[in-house]
């Protein structure tokens, strides 16, 4: 499945679309109303690139359908619910069948099976267990392929060290910035995660992070840092960049992925940057179609030198709702990571401020030094910020207030960090 000709990959993708709109336009109030809006029909798809014709799905229509007006299983055959807590109102829920398991645990078992992992390994999982996909996810998809999976959720970070180090956990799965944390507390318990541990790898997703991350995490940990992607409404956490380390697969026969421009709708081409769009092909209790998630990035459709045919998505730049506006300028969280990485004195943790000051936008940057770098006096301290304004302004085309702060300084999260503070919407 994962090296078949690209041709057939597409062949099948069609004959699943078809029979998923057939039976959600038969079958589906919801599905129905939808596309009769629209004025589209299930004969009216008569090749792949007629997915274009179908309406898009948003987050608020599981919101507006709370909690479960739009699945299309009864209670009766669903084997599980989660719940994501929604930002503003109401949360959305996800119901499963055993089917829809099957297919979240076989496409994240061959994301596993594509960094390397299989028997043999230990799979620490600290994503959290329970409502959020993250941890029973990973789980499952870690069991499948023969590992042995150490299911220590969130928290508790130095007994998290502890076992990692006494059962030789050879891999992680957790967000990044909770991966940093562990890092930081291992050094004060005075363990090197290089020299004192197996592990050799981590699966880092849940919240958008930079390759210059990647690098520094890498170098610090002597670990292999991949990216994970997915989300609560087309399942969980479900696909893993493979050894390329180059974007992850999303496998065809599970999903069609999209990018479309998030002002017009319109589809755009490979390479193109814009909002990822999702069509879940076999779901069968919340089957989702043209599902806007409303991250952006890159669909690669070349060739990947490990072999398999299915197309990579590039690494999440941000989100369309995260993306800030500082006077006129659009500037994403990611590319102040990517600058900052770049600089050596710089740590691992930064926060943005906003703030509108009369009519402008403000937007401050507290970076925390590296411990090495930090120092007392002032000279080095003012050469620092200069370093970082410059590199600040030349990549986002902004100017950045920037204010050092001391190693350890800014707040940490176990869980996705919260990396802006929009005081404009306060
Ligand atoms: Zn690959």
């Amino acid at each position: 499945m994962e090296e078949m000709p690209k041709e057939d990959l597409q062949k099948m993708q069609y004959k699943l679309l078809k029979s998923l709109v057939y039976r959600l336009y038969s079958f589906s109030p919801f599905y129905h109303e939808r596309m009769k809006e629209e004025k589209v029909h299930p004969d009216d798809i008569r090749a792949l690139a007629d997915v274009k014709k179908l309406p898009f799905m948003f987050k608020r229509d599981l919101r507006d359908n709370y909690p479960d007006k739009i699945f299309t299983a009864t209670q009766d055959d669903l084997v599980r619910y989660h719940v994501s807590s929604g930002t503003t109102g109401k949360p959305t829920v996800v119901g499963y069948t055993q089917n829809d398991l099957n297919l979240w645990t076989t496409s994240l078992a061959r994301g596993l099976t594509s960094i390397g992992l299989g028997r043999g390994d230990v799979i620490q999982v600290s994503y959290g267990y329970g409502l959020f996909t993250g941890g029973l996810g990973m789980h499952y998809g870690a069991e499948r392929i023969g590992a042995t999976v150490l299911p220590t959720s969130v928290g508790n970070t130095e007994r998290q060290i502890e076992l990692m180090q006494d059962l030789g956990a050879t891999a992680i799965a957790c967000t990044p910035s909770y991966l940093l944390h562990i890092g930081e507390v291992a050094a004060k318990m005075g363990v090197d995660i290089k020299k004192d541990t197996k592990l050799r790898a981590g699966i880092l997703g849940a919240e958008p992070w930079t390759d210059g991350m990647r690098t520094r995490i890498q170098d610090w940990l002597g670990i292999k840092a991949y990216d994970i992607y997915g989300t609560s409404e087309l399942s969980g956490p479900m696909y893993t960049e493979c050894t390329e380390q180059k974007g992850f697969h999303i496998w065809s026969d599970i999903a069609l992925a999209e990018i479309i421009d998030p002002k017009t709708g319109e589809q755009l081409e490979p390479g193109e940057k814009g909002e990822l769009t999702v069509t879940m092909l076999q779901k069968e209790a919340l089957p989702m179609i043209r599902f806007r998630i409303g991250d952006i990035t890159v669909i690669d459709d070349e060739q990947c030198p490990c072999g398999r045919t299915h197309p990579r998505i590039q690494r999440i730049q941000g989100r369309v709702d995260d993306m800030l506006i500082i006077r006129g300028i659009n500037v994403f969280p990611s590319q102040v990571e990517y600058a900052l990485m770049a600089i050596p004195e710089v740590g691992q943790h930064f926060q943005i401020i906003v703030e509108r000051k009369g009519a402008l936008d403000d937007m401050l940057v507290q970076v925390e030094l590296n411990r090495e770098s930090f120092s007392d006096k002032i000279t080095d301290l003012m050469q620092t910020q200069q370093k970082v304004e410059h590199r600040m302004r030349n990549s986002l085309n902004v100017n950045v207030d920037v204010e050092l702060v001391e190693p350890g300084s800014l707040p940490r999260f176990e869980g996705k960090s919260k990396k802006v503070i929009d005081k404009r919407s306060l």
